[in-house]
Parts: structure tokens; sequence; C-alpha cells
């Protein structure tokens, strides 16, 4: 089948090159994000593949159908990005990888963890300009502190099993409780409970109506003061605006990110030679608590091959008229 791969980089090509030795599709990259100015790229594709920035709103999706794309083949588990319904009912089938390495999340969100903790970044340019004082490097034992997971579906799972290998104590809040997550002796509670009482949050939950700004300026009025915040889930699950503002009244001890609300205009390019424009970001990178990585928490060698696998498959089900079980229907929205 002939495929527009949107955004795609010299990572991309390499993995769904090797992965079509066993499909055969025709892929072809285009390096831009996908909008309605680049989708005409796409004329003739009956299938275009893109990413969590690629904009898939209703009228993008009106220019792919009138081109005669059939199907979106999502290289993320997210979907949040896509106007399902508009899809549906242009007759557009959307697919998408549901599970491709909840480790890699999971191991990242970690890695945010220890790095904000233990000040590695701090103590990394120190020792590069042989400063050696430990005075600002100070910090706690994960051991005996209390984790609250927002989220405890595949990657909130990886990350409570991770969390709980270093002792300590486990909160979560869900719409359903996790079996896995019990065992551990996880307690689930209300949001507001959870953020009282954790030392640790970790956002885990998708983006949805429901969770948008999840974590608001009401909210952080329950946080423990001092906490660390860590999401490496999706931007908008936090008011940025409103997490600057605790950040700045000394509420949020520590923040971790690896998304944020506005990242299509910054994420994935490399911007090094230009005049970053986005203040709320530019504010955000100035404070010395918060570590912010760049949508790469999914950016594993396991997650980038099974990426390309599944969407492959996804494509060849769909050539080939099979059940496609990674479908994106408009009730799960
Ligand atoms: P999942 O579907 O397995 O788990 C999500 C969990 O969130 C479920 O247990 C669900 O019940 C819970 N949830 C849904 N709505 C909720 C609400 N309103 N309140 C509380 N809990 C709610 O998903 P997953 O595979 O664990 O992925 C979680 C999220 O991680 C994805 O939606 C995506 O946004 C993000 N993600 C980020 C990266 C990255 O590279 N940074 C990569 C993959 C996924």
């Amino acid at each position: 089948m002939k495929v527009a791969v949107f955004s795609s980089h010299s990572y991309d090509r390499q993995f769904l090159t090797a992965a079509n030795q066993a499909h055969s599709h025709e892929l072809v990259f285009f390096e831009p994000r996908l909008t309605p100015e680049t989708a005409p790229l796409a004329a003739g594709f009956p299938a275009v593949c893109a990413f969590i920035n690629d904009t898939l709103n209703a009228s993008v999706l009106e220019i792919l159908a009138a081109q005669g794309t059939e199907l979106l083949a999502l290289r993320s588990a997210g979907f949040n990005h896509v106007d399902i319904d508009r899809a549906h009912q242009l007759g557009l089938t959307v697919a998408r990888v549901p599970a491709y390495s909840p480790y890699a999340v999971a191991e990242h969100a970690v890695a945010l963890i220890m790095a904000l903790n233990r000040k590695i970044y701090r103590a990394y340019n120190r020792v590069r300009d042989d400063n050696f004082a430990l005075e600002g490097l100070l910090g706690f034992d994960l051991h005996g502190s209390t984790v609250g997971i927002v989220g405890t579906g595949k990657i909130g799972q990886c990350f409570a099993k991770i969390v709980h290998g270093f002792g300590c104590n486990l909160l979560a809040y869900d719409l359903y409780q996790s079996p896995a997550c019990l065992e551990l002796g996880t307690r689930y509670v209300s949001l507001s409970t959870l953020l009282a009482e954790s030392d640790i949050i970790s956002l885990h939950c998708p983006l949805t109506p429901d969770t948008h700004h999840l974590i608001n300026e009401a909210s952080l009025q329950c946080l423990k003061p001092g906490a660390m915040l860590i999401n490496t889930s999706r931007g908008g699950l936090m008011d940025t605006q409103a997490v600057i503002n605790h950040i700045k009244a000394g509420r949020i001890g520590y923040l971790g990110i690896d998304v944020y609300e506005q990242e299509e205009n910054l994420f994935f390019q490399d911007l090094s030679d230009e005049i970053i424009q986005d203040d709320t970001f530019q504010l955000l990178q100035s404070f010395p608590n918060v570590l912010i990585t760049a949508h790469q928490a999914f950016f594993t060698r396991n997650a980038l091959e099974n990426i390309a696998d599944t969407t492959l498959l996804n494509i060849t089900q769909f050539e080939q008229g099979q059940p496609l079980p990674n479908q994106v229907h408009p009730k799960l929205d």
C-alpha cells in the first residue's frame, strides 16, 4: 500500500524501513508535520502515517479524505490529537499502536525523578567546570517516600513496580483499580488526597476532556508543599500557568516534564539557532528545579521496533480487509 509518512525523522525511516521488509508497502517519507498546508503532499496516498504533533483536526481530515486517503495509521498510543468523530463521518479508518513499550515511558519518568532529586543535571555541569562543591545538591531517599500515581494503566503499573522496588509507599487515583497495583499494596484515594499525601506525583492517564488541566490552580492548592510533579503523559493534563505560579510560590518543589501544552511548535526539531517565541516555556526553563525533556519517554530501540511492526501490521490488515484490532472507534473517545 502507498503510505505517506509525515513528521518522519532519520529514526522513523530506519525502523519503518527495516520492519517493512516483512510487508513491502511503498513508504514515502515526508519530514514536515502534517498540517493544512502540507496535507496536499498526501494526495493519492490511500494511507497516511502520522505522529503525535501532526494536526489531525476536521479540516486536515477533510483534505485527506477528499484526496483519496482511507487509512490513518498513527505511530502512537494516544489519539487525543485526532478528531475521531469527523474521521468516522468521512469514512477514514484510524488505527493506533496501543502498547509498544510501557517500560520505556515508566523508566523515563523514574529517570526524571532521580535526576531532579539528586540534581544530576546540575552536578554534571559543575564537575565539568571543576566545581566540586555539594551545596545545592542535597536530595532525599526515595525509600520510604510516598509516590502518587495518576492513572494505573499499562505505563502506570510499570511505574508502580519500579518505585515499589525503591521501597516507596504507593497511592493511586484512577477510575478503575488495577489488581497488579493493589498487589503491590497501592492505596486508591481521591485526587485531592493523593496530591496532599504524596512526595512525588507522576501522571499516567490519557488526555481527555475529563483530564484536561487535571492539575490546575484549584487542585494544586491540595499539594503537599515541596512535592515533585512528573508529567510524561500529555502537556494538556497540566495548566502550565498554574504550575508556574506554584513553582514561584515554592509550593511545587520540583517539576519534571517530558510533555508540554504547546509542544507542537517546539519539540522534535532543532531550534538551537532560533529565537524561541514561547515566553511561558522559556520561563519554565529558567527555574533551577525544573527538568524538561522533549517528548523522548517513548524513545527506546525496543519501543521504535514495536511501533514500526504494529504500524505496518495495521496497514497490512487494513489493505487485506482483515479484522483491525487496533482500530480507534468513536465510542472509545
Ligand atoms: P492506558 O490506557 O493503559 O492507561 C491509562 C489509565 O488512565 C487507565 O487505567 C485509565 O482508567 C486511567 N484514566 C483514564 N481517564 C482517567 C481519569 N479521568 N481519571 C483518572 N484516571 C483515568 O494508557 P497507557 O499506555 O498507560 O498510557 C498513558 C498515557 O501515557 C497515554 O495516554 C499517553 O498520553 C502517554 N504516553 C506518553 C508517551 C511519551 O513518550 N511521553 C508515550 C506513550 C504514552
